[in-house]
């Protein structure tokens, strides 16, 4: 199986944002893997280790995974991070052209830097901590071809049938989906608990391939990203209010009555 991950550096949520010009400065902040990321790469990896002798992907066990990000220059420790854990390389594309890309945009690059890899399975993220549109999967399997088994609480592949096949959790219960190889995945936090990258993980990544192509290696030209070939504009954006001091309730007997009052107010109850 030739797996790809995609996998994208954000804003560490904790940090302070600064707008500039109606966009978030991303050059302010540090930066991380994406969180729902991770559940991804660990996927992968346990799908490479239930079917293979070796119980590690990469040579010998017949089964690759293989990161695709697209982003700055430095979200090659985003991608780091990822190879630490176990993955196997890296494809990174990188081109001053992308800033101000949107969600269309962002998966017409990930799908043309997928669409020639012969892969079998892409595993993305539900979403991004940072735009949080929860789109890319959905628009990369279209723009494939691909099936789509999105928001996936878990996943079982049969390689020999070239069928996978996700559970789903809806408001209605549980969905379950099966495709033929080639599909795209997206995974919800509750899938797995990623594994910390070990000693031996982070000493290994630092010598695995990251190949970094432009927008021309993979065939598209700039007028198709960018701000200028987006889709959706930011019109405005401000910071969150500084929090409030909240509203204290003296129980004097009639707390109870005093916090159905609050939650009427509010429409809650
Ligand atoms: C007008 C506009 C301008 C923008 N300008 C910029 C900008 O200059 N710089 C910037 O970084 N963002 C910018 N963004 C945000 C950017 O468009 C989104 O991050 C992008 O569309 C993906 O959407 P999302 O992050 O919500 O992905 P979601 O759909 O929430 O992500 C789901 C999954 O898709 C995969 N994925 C998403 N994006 C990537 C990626 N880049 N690489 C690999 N995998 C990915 C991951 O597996 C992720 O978990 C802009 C957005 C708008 C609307």
């Amino acid at each position: 199986m030739k797996i790809a991950v995609c996998v994208k550096q954000v804003p560490d949520s904790w940090a302070e944002k600064k707008m500039s010009g109606g966009v978030l400065d991303r050059a302010s902040i540090d930066a991380v893997l994406n969180d729902l990321d991770e559940y991804a790469v660990e996927e992968a990896l346990r799908i490479v280790e239930a079917n293979s002798p070796t119980k590690e992907a990469g040579e010998g066990s017949g089964h690759t995974i293989t990161l695709i990000s697209m982003g700055p220059d430095r979200a090659t420790e985003a991608i780091r991070k990822a190879l630490s854990m176990g993955a196997d390389d890296a494809i990174h594309i990188c081109d001053g052209a992308l800033a101000g890309s949107d969600a269309l945009a962002t998966s017409l690059v990930l799908s043309k830097a997928i669409s020639d890899g012969g892969f079998d399975l892409v595993i993305c993220g539900t979403e991004s901590t940072d735009a949080r549109m929860s789109v890319v999967p959905a628009m990369l399997a279209e723009r494939l071809g691909w099936a789509q088994l999105t928001f996936a609480g878990s996943v079982a592949v049969d390689p020999s049938a070239s069928k996978v096949s996700i559970a789903r959790s809806t408001e209605f219960g549980i969905e379950n989906m099966e495709a033929d190889f080639p599909a795209v995945i997206s995974v919800i936090e509750k899938i797995n608990e990623p594994r910390y990258p070990s000693f031996k993980g982070i000493m290994a990544a630092k010598k695995k391939v990251i190949t970094v192509k432009t927008l021309a290696d993979i065939a598209i030209s700039a007028d198709q990203v960018g701000s200028s070939a987006s889709w959706s504009t930011v019109k405005d954006a401000v910071l969150r209010p500084a929090r409030s001091a909240g509203i204290k309730v003296e129980d004097g007997g009639d707390g109870g009555a005093k916090l159905v009052d609050y939650l009427a107010e509010k429409r809650v109850v």
